[in-house]
């Protein structure tokens, strides 16, 4: 198995020094800033149509092969138009990304089949994270087609399903009292004695690159037209980052005429990013008491938030909170409106586009959706309940 021949190596967004091709590298050696994945790619390396409408549509962008991923075919996902939401909204037409069909149900799956194949390649057997559900998910999976050991950390306040499917995938699963941020210092803790090379979902380069391939995906399902607006549900950053850099991929490449206007949603009980950006700091503030309803954006001190910033600024994105009880509402309208059930961080983003100003009312918008909103719908309907339905 080998790399892509264009993959040139891991650059540091920190110092700047280009290290050579390591499956296993998270963070630079050199200083422990992050790292991006260096392709050497031209406009004649155009999106390869012979590949279908997954991920390997986009090979000739990706630092493995497909026969070097850890392939369950993700990828692919429809883009569904919304218009009944599209109607309540300051926007002309209204997209939703829809990731949670993906194999486990969330984006994440695009990330692992690349960090997976990355970590085969450096010969790791073992690997532990912590997750707030969904990256765990993919993990489990991941590791379980490559034959890799696995311990996946989870807050006891993970969902069920979360839980149920980590189990079914096999390997260890840790549930640890509490929120996402006690899952990760209970991983932090373990990781100096365990056997297994630590895997972190948020800054991981292989597997920013695979979320890149969402962007990529929905500009080729616009004909290659630039959609004006796209929201992105943000926790960590990393897919937020991942989009962005993939949006300036593709202007470069001449895959699309400029970039978009990207949105950053976050649920007001747990914004650092938002915050930040708000404030014109370049380094979210980690929040003490994170309090909100999608676990799965609830990520106090985001590990990508720095560089997701930074990536906001250069394309002079948007970034808006929004409440639990509009993004209940914003899950809600996709439902009953357009028959799309999407995920609470689905909701999110959706109901970020009522709070972002000075919209084109001409404008195309897509949500990305990024996890599967079947096993939520236990929690909308709860909503749905204590507002008396
Ligand atoms: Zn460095």
């Amino acid at each position: 198995m080998s790399w892509n021949p264009a993959f040139a190596g891991l650059d540091c967004l920190a110092c700047g020094e280009r290290h050579p091709p390591d499956g296993a590298a998270e963070r630079c050696p050199a200083c422990d800033g992050l790292l991006t994945v260096a392709l050497e790619v031209t406009p004649d390396d155009v999106p390869d149509e012979d590949n279908g409408i997954g991920l390997w549509r986009f090979g000739p962008v990706l630092p493995v092969t497909r026969s070097q991923a850890v392939d369950l075919r993700p990828g692919g996902t429809p883009l569904v138009q919304a218009p009944g939401v599209a109607d309540e909204l300051p926007v002309a037409q209204l997209f939703v990304k829809e990731e949670g069909r993906n194999p486990t149900g969330s984006i994440f799956d695009r990330g692992m089949a690349i960090c997976g194949g990355a970590l085969t390649h450096a010969g790791v057997t073992e690997i532990g994270l912590a997750s707030p559900g969904w990256s765990g998910q993919a993990a489990s999976t991941m590791a379980a087609r490559a034959g890799m050991e696995r311990a996946v950390f989870v807050p006891s306040r993970s969902s069920f399903a979360a839980k149920a499917l980590i189990n079914v995938a096999g390997g260890e699963m840790r549930v640890i009292p509490g929120q996402f941020a006690d899952a990760v210092a209970a991983w932090r803790d373990a990781t100096a004695d365990a056997s297994w090379h630590p895997i972190d979902p948020a800054v991981n380069p292989y597997l920013r690159r695979g979320l890149a391939t969402v962007y990529w995906e929905l500009l080729a399902a616009c004909q290659w037209t630039l959609p004006e607006v796209v929201v992105v549900p943000t926790g960590s950053g990393a897919t937020l980052t991942a989009v962005i850099e993939a949006a300036i991929a593709a202007k470069r490449m001449d895959w699309a005429a400029d970039t978009p206007t990207v949105i950053a949603a976050q649920p007001a009980g747990c914004a650092p990013i938002v915050d930040a950006y708000e404030q014109e700091s370049d380094t979210p503030v980690p929040v003490q008491h994170p309090d909100t309803i999608c676990g799965e954006l609830e990520i106090p001190e985001p590990p990508a938030g720095r560089l997701a910033l930074r990536r906001l600024r250069a394309i002079d994105g948007s970034a808006v909170a929004v409440t639990d009880q509009e993004a209940f509402a914003g899950a809600i309208a996709l439902a009953r409106r357009d028959g799309i059930i999407p995920s609470i961080a689905g909701g999110v983003a959706t109901a970020a586009l009522s709070n972002v100003g000075d919209l084109p009312h001409d404008a195309t918008a897509v949500v990305i959706n990024p996890g599967d909103g079947l096993t939520q719908a236990d929690r909308l309907r709860s909503y749905l309940m204590s507002q008396g339905e």
